[in-house]
């Protein structure tokens, strides 16, 4: 089983961002720790028996968080749950929270991979996007990380920005390959309602959708160009694609994502956090004060809770596998389902082979580089009814 952990708090909300994040003072950060540990605690009987292959300190920015917290709930997560010896341990980071000590700190408690959001190396990116920090800062950052240990870094970038332009994501991704972190991940902006980015860019993104010219925001075909060149400079660079939009150096691919992606069940703790056990995806409360209050009066804090059909299953094991460059895994399938995958989806697997987007191949199903540029497309007719 892998372990999410959320920690919902940053410095600044960054203008495009989403997820369950904010700047809540050191007291509320002091109680949601506690909130967070008695969470923990109280799944230690049911997941006695289980080991945890990963876990990935998710946020927020959890290096916002006072590190004596941090270890607190560490001492939670080791105290009641089995940790195997050779557990991947992320943390994410974002430059200018953090410190060398800090890093040591992490090391000593077992984190092992460090994943820090710079986003872009174009000092008016940063500005536009609102992050906290220059690139200067962010190099920092990575150097302090390096000299406490850290020998399993990923650096995240994105592609998809207003006026991006092939220069300044080129730039981006040579000074940060310069640096040779372990492992890039290269996502696309996506503009979410409610963000101010989309109250500035409503305009863009409705033309987008409808493939009309843009002013801002990249349109598709340029957007597609720019990441197919970023995918051909970073392996150039030595990093190879292993998933849509991620890569790695050779063997430093994310266990944990990769988990995920497998469907391999995974408990998460925290604000908001999603969990699959036993084919039952469970989501906790998103309201940070009920997530407290919930917690310190011993209720559960989970809000939704939808059991998933074999169907479901098999599906969500396609599309979620097909992101993969290796694809989904015939025996894998086979050994998961006690059905082999061909004959759940062999009109479908058969009709994207003829028009040439998938592949079966070396016990394997996987999309061409034809496909990759459809995945999504591909992906949808895996969905079973
Ligand atoms: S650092 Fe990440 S989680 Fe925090 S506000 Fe920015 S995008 Fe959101």
């Amino acid at each position: 089983m892998e372990l999410y952990v959320h920690i919902p708090f940053c410095v600044q909300k960054c203008k495009y961002c989403d997820f369950l994040s904010g700047n809540y003072d050191v007291k509320l950060r002091e109680r949601y720790t506690y909130a967070l540990i008695s969470e923990i605690e109280s799944y230690k009987e049911r997941f006695s028996e289980e080991t945890i292959t990963s876990i990935y300190i998710g946020g927020g920015t959890p290096t916002f968080l006072e590190v004596v917290f941090m270890q607190r709930i560490f001492d939670a997560i080791f105290q009641n749950f089995h940790v195997a010896e050779d557990a991947e341990i992320s943390m994410e980071c974002n430059p200018g929270t953090g410190s060398l000590e800090a890093f040591k700190i992490y090391r000593h408690m077992g984190v092992n991979r460090l994943s820090i959001g710079l986003q872009s190396a174009n000092e008016d990116e940063l500005e536009l996007l609102g992050r906290i920090h220059t690139f200067d800062k962010f190099e920092t950052t990575y150097r302090e990380a390096r000299l406490a240990g850290f020998d399993n870094i990923n650096v995240d970038i994105m592609t998809g920005l207003p006026f991006q332009t092939w220069n300044k994501l080129s730039n981006t991704i040579k000074k940060v390959t310069y640096l040779k972190p372990e492992h890039i991940s290269c996502y696309s902006l996506i503009i979410e309602e409610g963000t101010p980015f989309y109250n500035t860019y409503k305009e863009d993104v409705e033309r987008r959708e409808k493939d009309l010219e843009t002013e801002a925001l990249p349109d598709l075909d340029t957007e597609y160009d720019l990441y197919k060149r970023a995918q051909q400079l970073l392996e150039e660079k030595g990093y190879h694609q292993y998933e849509i939009s991620n890569y790695a150096k050779e063997g430093k691919e994310c266990r944990h994502n990769i988990g995920y992606w497998k469907r391999v069940p995974y408990l998460g703790v925290g604000l908001g956090a999603a969990s699959l056990i036993d084919e039952v995806r469970y989501t906790n409360v998103r309201d940070i004060s009920s997530y407290i209050e919930k917690c310190e009066s011993d209720e559960s804090v989970r809000v939704e809770e939808i059991e998933l059909s074999k169907k479901d299953a098999m599906s969500e094991y396609m599309y979620l596998g097909l992101r993969m460059n290796k694809g989904v895994v015939r025996q894998e399938f086979f050994d998961v389902f006690q059905i082999t995958v061909e004959a759940v989806f062999g009109k479908v697997i058969k009709k994207n082979e003829a028009q040439g987007l998938l592949m079966a191949a070396e016990g394997r199903i996987f999309l061409t580089d034809k496909g990759m540029d459809v995945a999504n497309q591909v992906m949808s007719e895996f969905l079973l009814d």
